[in-house]
């Protein structure tokens, strides 16, 4: 039976400015949940408003209190329900996300065994790029990003952001995406980012003009809002289009797939509903014969990147690597390219350093 809940939020600086096409930020915001049941503790976490701490409190932590430890599923769905008047998509989900996660990683850990051996793997490791190259880096400072995913990392595959000051920069976006090919060589793929910050029609020329730089990964080239546009850019680039970032529940995901709107489908647990709905898109994309990738939180993405079937890879966003390394113990750091999840260590393996996090403390 579930003993307590509780949630905590941490505000941590960046090291510098960070900016992609469409927002910018100095400090990045985690929302921690816990989960105590049997004298065992489960994590999870989300990255969104403090505001998900009193979600978490006031409509939550209500129906998983006192509820059986191993009825994940049920759980979920009695927290789905606890939100509905107040909507699921946004910092309900962001909340119901955590939770599930939180409750997840308890039940391997009241069982003895990992995330992925609970779920059965498919592969012993998770292939993963690098993500980050953000808009507001000059370029001394994107080479060295580049330099360490590639010379020291050995990721086989990096992602910059473009579709700076919403698509106002194409000039530089373009002179941005040749300078990192020049950088990493031939041999590593290449992908970009707008975050929705082009036209169909902008996105096109983007890869069109910098068609030698041999983009092979376009994210958000439009708003993930535009369903028609994404496919209208997706029938015209060699590059594959991915979206889904926003996806908060199943629907959304069955009816991005549905529209062909993407070559592969980005899911990020933290928002989508947690692991338990994260099973059930991933099988929903496979069932349009589409890869799953999947969004920032790479931590928390290896164990069920490790037991999907149709998964592609996950995104070792550089901004969450360095708070994961900084508030959990055992944090995942690349092997040969690839995030391993732990076989020895129970759960998804990783804990709250109250101490490390408690000076950004904010709800
Ligand atoms: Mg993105």
């Amino acid at each position: 039976m579930i003993e307590t809940v509780s949630a905590s939020a941490y505000t941590i600086p960046t090291e510098q400015h960070e900016a992609d096409g469409t927002a910018s930020w100095d400090a990045t915001t985690i929302v921690v949940v816990t989960v105590t049941a049997g004298g065992a503790t489960g994590t999870g976490w989300t990255y969104g408003a403090p505001a998900i701490v009193r979600v978490v409190d006031d409509l939550l932590s209500p129906v998983v209190v006192g509820a059986d430890a191993v009825a994940v599923p049920a759980i979920w769905a009695a927290m789905v329900a606890a939100v509905r008047n107040n909507t699921r998509a946004g910092l309900c989900g962001y909340a119901v996300s955590a939770l599930d996660i939180a409750l997840w990683d308890l039940k391997a850990r009241l069982l003895g065994c990992s995330l992925s051996q609970l779920w059965g793997p498919v592969r012993p490791s998770v292939p993963i790029y690098g993500s980050g190259g953000f808009t507001s880096f000059d370029a001394d400072t994107l080479d060295e990003q580049l330099r360490t995913w590639v010379d020291e990392l050995h990721l086989p595959r990096v992602k910059i952001k473009i579709g700076e000051s919403w698509g106002h920069r194409i000039d530089r976006d373009v002179a941005r995406v040749r300078q990192t090919r020049s950088r990493i060589g031939p041999d590593v793929e290449l992908y970009v980012d707008a975050n929705g910050a082009y036209t169909p029609k902008q996105a096109v020329r983007l890869v069109t003009e910098a068609a030698d730089a041999d983009v092979v990964w376009f994210e958000e080239p439009v708003s993930s809002e535009d369903l028609v546009g994404l496919r209208q850019v997706r029938d015209r680039v060699s590059a594959d289009v991915a979206a889904g970032e926003y996806g908060y529940d199943l629907t959304y995901f069955a009816t991005m797939c549905a529209a062909g709107a993407v070559d592969c489908v980005q899911i990020d647990a933290t928002r989508a509903g947690g692991y338990t709905e994260w099973h059930r898109i991933a099988a929903v994309a496979a069932g349009h014969q589409l890869q799953v990738s999947a969004h920032c939180a790479p931590n928390l993405h290896a164990h069920v990147g490790a037991t999907t079937p149709n998964l592609r890879h996950l995104e070792y966003f550089s901004d969450h690597v360095r708070i994961e390394q900084l508030v959990f113990d055992n944090a995942l750091t690349p092997e040969g390219g690839d995030l391993v999840p732990s076989r020895d260590l129970q759960g998804h393996g990783m804990t709250l350093r109250q101490e490390r996090a408690a000076p950004y403390r904010v709800a």
